[in-house]
């Protein structure tokens, strides 16, 4: 099996989710395509594709992983209680301070700890 290939079902695997996805989750998924393929040919495919920018990862709670294939620049909510993770848009405004230093922006990442709306209300 070709390497591009692997690459190709990685990418349109995580494309076709909005969702965040562990490396075993992609796994299993891409092996139903490609059954030979192994846990650490998708960590490498993974790291290529960090790389090149096609994706992006998130670190959960758990410090596990997440894989990301919506790229446009977006805020992630990590939830300590359902431990899920959400996308918000970037407000434009954080980065005024870093263009009026005079500094330009290739890429950002911005993560948030705590609790969802549902688990905070399960709260009380
Ligand atoms: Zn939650
Ligand atoms: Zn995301």
């Amino acid at each position: 099996m070709r390497n591009t290939t692997q690459r190709t079902e990685i990418l349109k695997f995580l494309r076709s989710k909005r969702h965040h996805c562990s490396a075993v989750q992609i796994y299993d998924a891409v092996r139903e395509i490609i059954p030979n393929i192994s846990l650490g040919t998708v960590y490498r495919n993974l790291g290529n594709l960090l790389e090149q920018g096609e994706i992006v990862s998130v670190e959960a709670v758990d410090k596990c992983i997440y894989y990301d294939g919506f790229t446009e620049d977006h805020a992630h909510f990590v939830c300590s209680g359902c431990k899920e993770i959400y996308d918000f848009p970037i407000e434009p405004e954080n980065r005024s301070s870093i263009h009026k230093a005079g500094f330009e922006v290739a890429s950002e990442r911005v993560i948030y700890y705590g609790k969802c709306a549902k688990c905070k209300s399960a709260d009380k």
